[in-house]
């Protein structure tokens, strides 16, 4: 036996020592006060009420969860026409983005995703050893071209948000298409579907069906934004069977609560709140967008989005910092992301119609005072 050495502690493996935590949107003002939260995309109108209800249904808590959460899987597998044997549920999205990269990637792999993407594909990259690689954007937006270029013997995984968070962008399903068509059959494509509800379904990018047809596709969606049930931590992902089995090997054994399992079954079926949520987030995004629009000659641009937040550069004399900082004197929490390499950006949740007059008009009054 090795003999005991009191000056030595557990060392963190150098990847996981590389790992900066993640950085959640905030609530408070730096001296403590509670302001609307503006800052994590979560949806204005709260949740279903169907589903609320629900979380009476969720049996006793003496008791563990379905392993399985069968029934969230059958009622997703019906209103999405997937076998629910190809449809995997998790903790939020987030632990199926997590495992997916931890299944296929590890030390001496790369991880490929574009710059100003979610910042969740890098820790998910580190936390198995590979090397995270970003793809340069396209004012902002995604570059199938550039991705594809940076595609090599060592790629495994490819995360992509599609609309992305922060930017907001979109690729329509032509460039999907492309994009996976041009990978290798043994690169993993991670479709990140997070906001899709928001997408109007005629626009729709197409993963769903190409993770019907090829086995290197994984869609991932989630009950955190146009459900409205991101306290819940409920999110889940299809693909092929056999790449669904390999993610149930690495999900935690009873992954989503009860009450979560219960509260989403219920939410799926009340398509109605998600309609209702994207109608609302579409008409107040293009009037926030207009009035920010109007604020063009004093530097500010707002990149087009087909989420429920915006992104807005501060491109003249008020700073994205200022904004921020002015913007939580006046109650609101938005998102300002120098640590993403956005220091002139700024993201903001799309929240009530009063929420954001109100936001339009503080943002006015800071660049008139600038
Ligand atoms: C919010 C978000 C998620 C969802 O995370 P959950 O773990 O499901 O709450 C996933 N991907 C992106 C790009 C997001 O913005």
């Amino acid at each position: 036996m090795r003999a005991p050495s009191m000056d030595k502690k557990p060392t963190p493996k150098p990847w996981i020592a590389a790992i900066h935590a993640y950085v959640p949107g905030k609530s408070r003002s730096t001296d403590g006060r509670e302001l609307v939260k503006l800052s994590a995309n979560e949806n204005p109108l709260g949740s279903s009420p169907a589903a609320l209800a629900a979380r009476a249904d969720a049996g006793q808590p003496c008791l563990y969860p379905d392993p399985d959460s069968t029934a969230l899987r059958e009622r997703l597998g019906a209103l999405y026409g997937v076998d629910p044997a190809r449809i995997i549920c998790g903790t939020g999205s987030g632990e199926l983005l997590t495992i997916s990269a931890s299944a296929f990637a590890g030390p001496g792999d790369e991880v490929l995703y574009v710059r100003y993407g979610f910042s969740l594909y890098e820790i998910a990259a580190r936390r198995c050893g590979a090397t995270p690689v970003e793809a340069p954007d396209a004012d902002y937006g995604t570059d199938v071209d550039a991705l594809l270029a940076l595609v090599n013997e060592k790629t495994r995984v490819i995360f992509l948000a599609n609309p992305n968070n922060p930017t907001g962008s979109f690729m329509p399903r032509e460039e999907v298409a492309r994009l996976h068509a041009a990978l290798p059959a043994d690169v993993l494509l991670v479709m990140d579907q997070a906001y899709a509800e928001y997408v109007a379904p005629e626009d729709d990018d197409g993963a769903l069906e190409l993770a019907e047809k090829h086995s290197n596709i994984l869609v991932t969606r989630t009950f955190s934004k146009a459900y409205g049930l991101a306290g819940e931590r409920v999110g889940w992902g299809t693909g092929a069977p056999e790449l669904i089995e390999v993610l149930n090997r690495l999900r935690g054994p009873f992954n989503v609560n009860a009450g979560a399992q219960a509260v989403a079954a219920a939410a799926v079926e009340d398509q109605s709140f998600i309609v209702h949520s994207r109608d609302h987030n579409k008409n107040e995004r293009t009037r926030f967008v207009a009035a920010l629009d109007a604020l063009g000659n004093h530097g500010l641009r707002v990149l087009p989005s087909e989420a429920n937040f915006v992104l807005v550069l501060f491109e003249g004399a008020l700073t994205a910092e200022a904004a921020h900082d002015g913007l939580a004197q006046r109650g609101y929490a938005t998102r300002w992301l120098p640590g993403q390499g956005l220091p002139q950006a700024l993201r903001i949740t799309i929240g009530t119609r009063e929420q954001m007059d109100d936001v339009a008009l503080i943002l006015r009054e800071l660049t008139e005072q600038a």
